[in-house]
C-alpha cells in the first residue's frame, strides 16, 4: 500500500530524495501487472514457446505485421523468428555500447513511417537526464517526461557491464593516484552496458528487443511484441537515448562516474555507492548534451578536416605570395641579360630600392 502511494506521488522532476524507492516501486508495479496479464485466462501474450512453434491453433492472437490488425498464423511465427534473428545480428555478446544504441536508433528507427523517430523525440522533448545515484556500476538516471506523458519524470537504469574489470584494474593503482579513477571512468563509459526505462515505450516496444539482445537491465520480457513492434525495429525509447548521449559525451556523467571510481578505488572490498548532490542536479537540469550518431560525428570530422585543409592551403598561398612587381622585373632583366649581376650589385650599393631600379629599367 505504501509503495502504491509512493508510486503515485508526483515527485518534482529533479528531486533526488526518494528516487530509488520510487524507481523500485515502479518496477514492482510493472512486474505485478505483467504477471497478472500472463496468468489471466484471457492472456494475449505470445510466449517464447509459442514463437518457437508450440502453437495452439485454436488460440486467436492478433498481430499488426503487414500493416493491419489480423489473426496470427503459423507462418507469422516463422517470420517472427526470422525478425528475431535479424535484430540479434545487430548485437553481439553481453551488452551494447551507448554509441551503438544511438546508431541503431538512427539506422533502424521505430516507427518506420511516422514523422518522428525516438531519436527526434529525444532531441526535442527530453532536455534533462541526470545521474542521481550509483551502486556498483549501476547508475540511476532521472529524465523529464515528454509533453504527452501522465507522469513528469522517468527512471532510467544503466548497468555498466565492465564495472568488475574497472575495479580489478584500479586495484593496481596507488591509493593517492587521482588520475587513474578518472581515466577508468572515461574508459568505462565507452564499454558495453545494459539499460532499463520505466516508460510504456520501453515496456511494450523495446523491452523484448533488449531481452533478446542481452542488454536489458530490468525485468526480462519473453512475450513477443506482435502488436506494437512485430518487426522488432528500433532499440530504445527517447529517455534511454537521451541518457546514452549523456553517458557517451557529457562532462557531468564523466565527473559522476569518476567519483564512483574514486569510491571504488578507495573501498576495501571493490564495492562503491554514492549519490549526486541535489545542488548539482539542480544546476544540470537545463543543459542537455547534443545527441550525435557515428555518421554525424564522421561528417563533423570530415567538415573539420576540410576546413583545416582550406586554412592550411590559404596559409601556404600566403607564404609563397608572389614577389613585388619591381623584384620580378629585376629578375626578368637579369635573365634576359638587360641587367648584369655586377650592375645590380653596384645599384644596390647605392642603396637603391628594387622599385627605383625597376623604374630605371623602364618598359615592360
Ligand atoms: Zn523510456
Amino acid at each position: 500500500m505504501a509503495n502504491l502511494i509512493l508510486g503515485k506521488i508526483r515527485a518534482s522532476i529533479g528531486r533526488l530524495k526518494g528516487h530509488v524507492s520510487e524507481a523500485k516501486a515502479n518496477a514492482r508495479e510493472d512486474l505485478r501487472e505483467r504477471q497478472a496479464a500472463e496468468k489471466s485466462p484471457r492472456s494475449i501474450i505470445l510466449t517464447k514457446n509459442e514463437v518457437q512453434g508450440e502453437w495452439d491453433a485454436s488460440r486467436v492472437l492478433m498481430t499488426t505485421m503487414g500493416g493491419q490488425v489480423r489473426p496470427i498464423t503459423t507462418s507469422d511465427l516463422a517470420q517472427f523468428r526470422h525478425n528475431m534473428k535479424l535484430a540479434q545480428r545487430n548485437f553481439n555478446g553481453d551488452g551494447i555500447t551507448a554509441r551503438q544504441v544511438i546508431d541503431l536508433a538512427a539506422s533502424r528507427p521505430m516507427p518506420g513511417s511516422g514523422p518522428e523517430t525516438d531519436l527526434d523525440r529525444a532531441k526535442k522533448q527530453i532536455t534533462m537526464a541526470v545521474p542521481a545515484s550509483a551502486m556498483n556500476g549501476q547508475i540511476r538516471f532521472i529524465t523529464n517526461a515528454g509533453p504527452d506523458s501522465d507522469v513528469n519524470r522517468h527512471h532510467v537504469l544503466v548497468r555498466f557491464n565492465a564495472f568488475a574489470e574497472a575495479a580489478n584494474r584500479l586495484m593496481s593503482s596507488k591509493a593517492r593516484d587521482s588520475k587513474t579513477p578518472k581515466q577508468m571512468a572515461n574508459w568505462l563509459r565507452k564499454q558495453k552496458l545494459a539499460f532499463d526505462c520505466d516508460c510504456g515505450r520501453h515496456r511494450y516496444w523495446f523491452r523484448y528487443i533488449s531481452t533478446i539482445g542481452n542488454f536489458n537491465a530490468g525485468r526480462k520480457e519473453m512475450g513477443f511484441p506482435k502488436i506494437r513492434n512485430p518487426n522488432l525495429k528500433g532499440v530504445a525509447c527517447k529517455h534511454v537515448l537521451r541518457v546514452m548521449a549523456e553517458v557517451e559525451s557529457s562532462g557531468t556523467v564523466l565527473n559522476f562516474l569518476a567519483k564512483h571510481m574514486e569510491k571504488l578505488h578507495a573501498s576495501k572490498d571493490n564495492t562503491a555507492k554514492h549519490n549526486a548532490r541535489q545542488a548539482d542536479i539542480d544546476k544540470q537540469k537545463a543543459s542537455a548534451t547534443r545527441i550525435k550518431t557515428s555518421d554525424q560525428r564522421a561528417a563533423e570530422r570530415a567538415r573539420a578536416r576540410e576546413k583545416k585543409a582550406i586554412h592550411d592551403a590559404a596559409k601556404k598561398v600566403k607564404r609563397i605570395a608572389r614577389k613585388p612587381v619591381a623584384t620580378r622585373k629585376i629578375e626578368a632583366a637579369l635573365e634576359s641579360g638587360q641587367l648584369s649581376a655586377s650592375d645590380l650589385a653596384v645599384l644596390r650599393k647605392f642603396n637603391m630600392t628594387d622599385k627605383q631600379i625597376a623604374a630605371k629599367l623602364g618598359g615592360s
